[in-house]
C-alpha cells in the first residue's frame, strides 16, 4: 500500500510513537483519525500537521471501552473516506516484581496492576482490531493493513510480569489474525521496539535506564524515527504479513 493511500487510524498518538506514526502518514499525504486518551496531546499533534499534505482527525479513544471505540469509529469515519490501515499503539507500563521481599515482608503483586496492563496492551488492541477488521471485511477493502506494537519484552523481562504476557499475547495475535484475515486481503504484521526514547521511559529509574543502555549491542537508546521506518516497510510491502519486526539496536540478537 501506498503512505498516501492510507486511510488509518493510530491509537495512543497523543504521545510517543503513536504521535510519531500519525504525523509522518500526514506528512506523507495520508488520511488519519488519532485517538487518545489525552485530549491535550491530540491538539497538540493536530496543530504541528496543519499544512502538511494529509489529514488528521483526532478524537478521545479509551482502547479498553468498547462503547468508546465505537464512538471514535462512528466520529473517523466520515472524515477518513474509508479504513483500510490500523496501528495498534497504545499502550502502558505498571511494572513490579511478582514477589519482593521489603522491611521484612514479602509483598506480592497486585492484581489491579497485573489487570490494567492486560486491558490496555492486549484486549485493547483485540477489541479495537476486531471493530476495524469487521469493518474492512463488510467494505470487502481492496487492501488493508493492521499492525500491532509488541516488544521485545514479549521474550520475557524481571519486573514486567503483565508487560511481557500483554506483548507476548498480541505477537501471538499478530500470527492468528495474520492467518485469519488473508482471505479478506488484511494483512497483519507487528514490531517489537527495544529501548525508544519516548515519555513511556519517564517511569524508569536512572539505573534501570543505565542497565537497559548497557544490553544494547549498539550501545544506544533507539529513536521514535527509527520504529517509523519498520511501520513504513509493513504498510508498503504488500508480501509482509505474519510476523513480528524486532527494532531493537541488537538486543535481542
Ligand atoms: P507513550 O507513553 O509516549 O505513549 C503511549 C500513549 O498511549 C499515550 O499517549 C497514552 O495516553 C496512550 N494510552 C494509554 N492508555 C490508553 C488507552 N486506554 N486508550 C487510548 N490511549 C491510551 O509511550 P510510547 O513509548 O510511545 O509507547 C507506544 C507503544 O510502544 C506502546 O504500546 C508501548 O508498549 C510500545 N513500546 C514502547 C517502547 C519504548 O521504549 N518506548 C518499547 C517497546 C514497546
Amino acid at each position: 500500500m501506498q503512505l498516501e493511500d492510507v486511510r488509518g487510524i493510530v491509537t495512543g498518538a497523543a504521545s510517543g510513537l503513536g504521535y510519531h506514526f500519525a504525523l509522518e502518514l500526514v506528512r506523507a499525504g495520508a488520511r488519519v483519525a488519532a485517538g487518545d486518551l489525552n485530549d491535550e496531546g491530540l491538539a497538540r499533534l493536530a496543530a504541528e500537521t496543519r499544512g502538511l499534505p494529509g489529514k488528521l482527525v483526532t478524537h478521545t479513544l479509551d482502547v479498553t471501552q468498547e462503547a468508546s471505540i465505537e464512538a471514535f469509529l462512528e466520529a473517523v469515519a466520515a472524515p477518513l473516506e474509508g479504513l483500510n490501515t490500523l496501528v495498534n499503539n497504545a499502550g502502558i507500563l505498571r511494572d513490579g516484581l511478582l514477589v519482593k521481599e521489603e522491611d521484612g515482608w514479602v509483598r506480592k503483586l497486585p492484581v489491579a496492576q497485573w489487570k490494567r496492563v492486560i486491558d490496555v496492551n492486549l484486549t485493547g488492541p483485540f477489541l479495537v482490531a476486531r471493530e476495524v477488521a469487521a469493518r474492512m471485511v463488510e467494505a470487502r477493502v481492496a487492501e488493508g493493513v493492521i499492525v500491532n506494537i509488541s516488544s521485545v519484552t514479549r521474550a520475557g523481562n524481571p519486573g514486567q510480569s503483565n508487560y511481557a504476557a500483554a506483548k507476548a499475547g498480541l505477537d501471538a495475535d499478530t500470527r492468528t489474525w495474520a492467518l485469519e484475515l488473508a482471505p479478506h486481503r488484511i494483512r497483519v504484521g507487528g514490531i517489537a521496539p527495544g529501548v525508544i526514547d519516548t515519555p513511556i521511559l519517564e517511569r524508569i529509574t536512572p539505573e534501570a535506564m543505565e542497565a537497559l543502555r548497557a544490553a544494547i549491542p549498539l550501545g544506544r537508546i533507539g529513536r521514535p524515527h527509527e520504529v517509523w521506518l519498520a511501520l513504513k516497510f509493513i504498510i508498503e510491502c504488500e508480501f509482509f504479513s505474519g510476523r513480528t519486526v524486532e527494532v531493537d539496536g541488537g538486543a535481542s540478537a
